[in-house]
């Protein structure tokens, strides 16, 4: 997407929303190279996807399913539903611009997760711990130290995990 000011073709996606029964997205960007900020609209193709699922079973794409499954990840995280609507857009449009029509559950969970990694760390440990059918603890273990070595290694940083960020005990990510 090209900035109308510059022509640098980087930007960030600041705020996206469907409009015309989902027929288009509309989305607020913000161009990386001169930051300014431009709208763009986006026809969607609605081409029906195909999930096949773990025991290898094949359904048609449902949208609502993925958004239930997201609002209970998300909730008491603070994320507000407009937010959750978005990124169940932008997660289907993912799918919709991919050349592929079939996907298997595994492949949309895991953009699920990349989308709510950015989004809430809390979200993300829920979704994944229902999604990954998490068997006990050393399985949130292993998440969390997931998450701090792609953190490490995409920022390049030094950060730690520090204790005090660690869930003091998995109840609450159980309790879903
Ligand atoms: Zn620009």
């Amino acid at each position: 997407m090209q900035c109308p000011y510059c022509q640098n073709t980087e930007s960030r996606v600041l705020e996206s929303r469907s409009t015309e029964g989902r027929q288009s997205i509309r989305r607020r960007r913000e161009c990386l190279n001169c930051k300014h900020r431009f709208t763009t609209y986006e026809r969607i193709e609605f081409v029906p996807i195909t999930v096949i699922k773990r025991d290898g079973k094949r359904e048609s794409f449902d949208r609502s399913k993925l958004l239930r499954g997201i609002i209970r990840a998300c909730e008491k995280t603070g994320i507000s539903y407009q937010r959750i609507e978005s990124l169940v857009d932008e997660i289907e449009v993912q799918l919709q611009q991919n050349f592929e029509r079939e996907f298997t559950s595994n492949e949309i969970g895991e953009l699920v997760l990349k989308y709510l990694r950015k989004e809430n760390e809390v979200a993300y440990v829920r979704f994944a711990s229902v999604y990954r059918k998490f068997q006990g603890i050393k399985d949130f273990v292993e998440t969390l130290h997931q998450l701090q070595n792609e953190d490490n290694t995409e920022t390049n940083s030094s950060k730690t995990w520090k204790k005090s960020n660690q869930p003091e005990s998995p109840t609450p990510v159980l309790d879903f």
